[in-house]
């Protein structure tokens, strides 16, 4: 892996932020961009957020971006331009949770913290036949305590990655290669022929579903598009405005004239494009996008910071989100027929 060519402490935490909720292969070449655009701390405190998230566009929870970016002003600004190695002040910054933490600590600098992710509590789980739910946070205490008990003292960056690798390679959750395995011996769950009964995982609470209109508003050759706040999902990033409908989910067929109309924005259809489904982790989203063209040049979208018109090709380089991306991948080649319809409002 191109983190592991040398030790150094800020390819690391990159790489560990990274590696939250995404695979190590489709890691890979975000990482190499990454350092590319940002070779070093203070290169990447310097730059600006919105580069910072263009950069980062495709790896999806920009929260871990918009972290990494605050983290590494302050290491710059409070510890210059050094990774403070105490564990109560790293866990102060931004991003910095007991995962990243510890991963960085034992990798980096050889301290004696067990890092626990899924793959860790899965082995643990069969290694010492532990029966109790993975999703409490009890049984991930538990399981911390453990590890941190057993981790070699002596090499325990050597430690956490070996556990990461056996879970990715070797303690597969379906079919693990208990064959290949070089804890085997020492596995109680392979010992009483037992691996299928482990982990536990209760099952998940199903996510709310949500529906999106979104606006494809278009003066002459130019598209409004709009930034959403500085906080909560997605903040920060560009997207054509959208609007939540309220839960249950409405269907494909909403009403998008009144929620222009409202607004006192008179526009009328040029298209409907086909509904694009998008699972996040909290909630499943279904868009519906409208392709419309305006005369008016002044919008005000309340729930939106700020928002300009721009060319289709200029879009390419705002930083937007994956469901957007899609949107304008379906738009070059795809719409549902409709019949032409006005809004008469004026
Ligand atoms: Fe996992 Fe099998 Fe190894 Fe036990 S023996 S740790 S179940 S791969």
């Amino acid at each position: 892996m191109p983190w592991r060519e040398d030790r150094g402490w800020y390819k690391i935490w990159i790489s560990e932020i990274m590696l939250q909720q995404t695979r190590v292969q489709q890691v890979v070449p975000y990482f190499l961009r990454f350092i590319q655009a940002f070779p070093d701390v203070k290169k990447l405190a310097r730059a600006r957020q919105e580069k910072v998230l263009q950069v980062w566009e495709g790896l999806g929870y920009y929260s871990r971006a918009r972290n990494l970016h605050l983290a590494a002003r302050m290491i710059v600004t409070g510890f210059q331009g050094e990774l403070p190695r105490d564990d109560g002040l790293l866990s102060r910054l931004p991003g910095f949770g007991p995962y990243t933490t510890h991963a960085v600590l034992s990798i980096a600098f050889n301290q004696p913290y067990a890092v626990v992710d899924g793959n860790v509590l899965r082995i643990a789980s069969r290694l010492f036949k532990i029966r109790n739910d993975l999703r409490s946070s009890l049984t991930r205490k538990k399981i911390q305590k453990i590890m941190d008990m057993i981790i070699d003292r002596k090499s325990p960056g050597l430690f956490n990655e070996a556990m990461m690798e056996l879970g990715a390679l070797i303690c597969l959750p379906l079919y693990p290669l208990c064959i290949q395995c070089p804890l085997q011996e020492l596995c109680a769950a392979f010992q009483s022929h037992t691996v299928a009964k482990y982990p536990y995982k209760s099952k998940p609470v199903p996510k709310p579903s949500i529906t999106n209109i979104t606006f494809l508003l278009q003066n002459r050759k130019k598209f409004l598009i709009v930034k959403r706040p500085q906080r909560g999902l997605l903040a920060g990033l560009w997207e054509f405005p959208s609007y939540s409908l309220p839960l249950p989910s409405g269907g494909k067929d909403q009403k998008w004239e009144p929620l222009l109309k409202d607004r006192g924005i008179k526009a009328h259809l040029i298209r409907r494009l086909p509904a694009i489904t998008h699972s996040y982790t909290h909630f499943n989203l279904l868009l519906i996008p409208y392709h419309l063209q305006t005369e008016q040049r002044k919008i005000k979208f309340e729930e939106y910071d700020t928002g300009k018109w721009v060319l289709w090709s200029a879009l390419k380089k705002l930083p937007m989100h994956r469901v957007m991306r899609k949107l304008i991948a379906i738009s070059k080649t795809e719409s549902v027929p409709v019949s032409k319809r006005k809004i008469k409002n004026s």
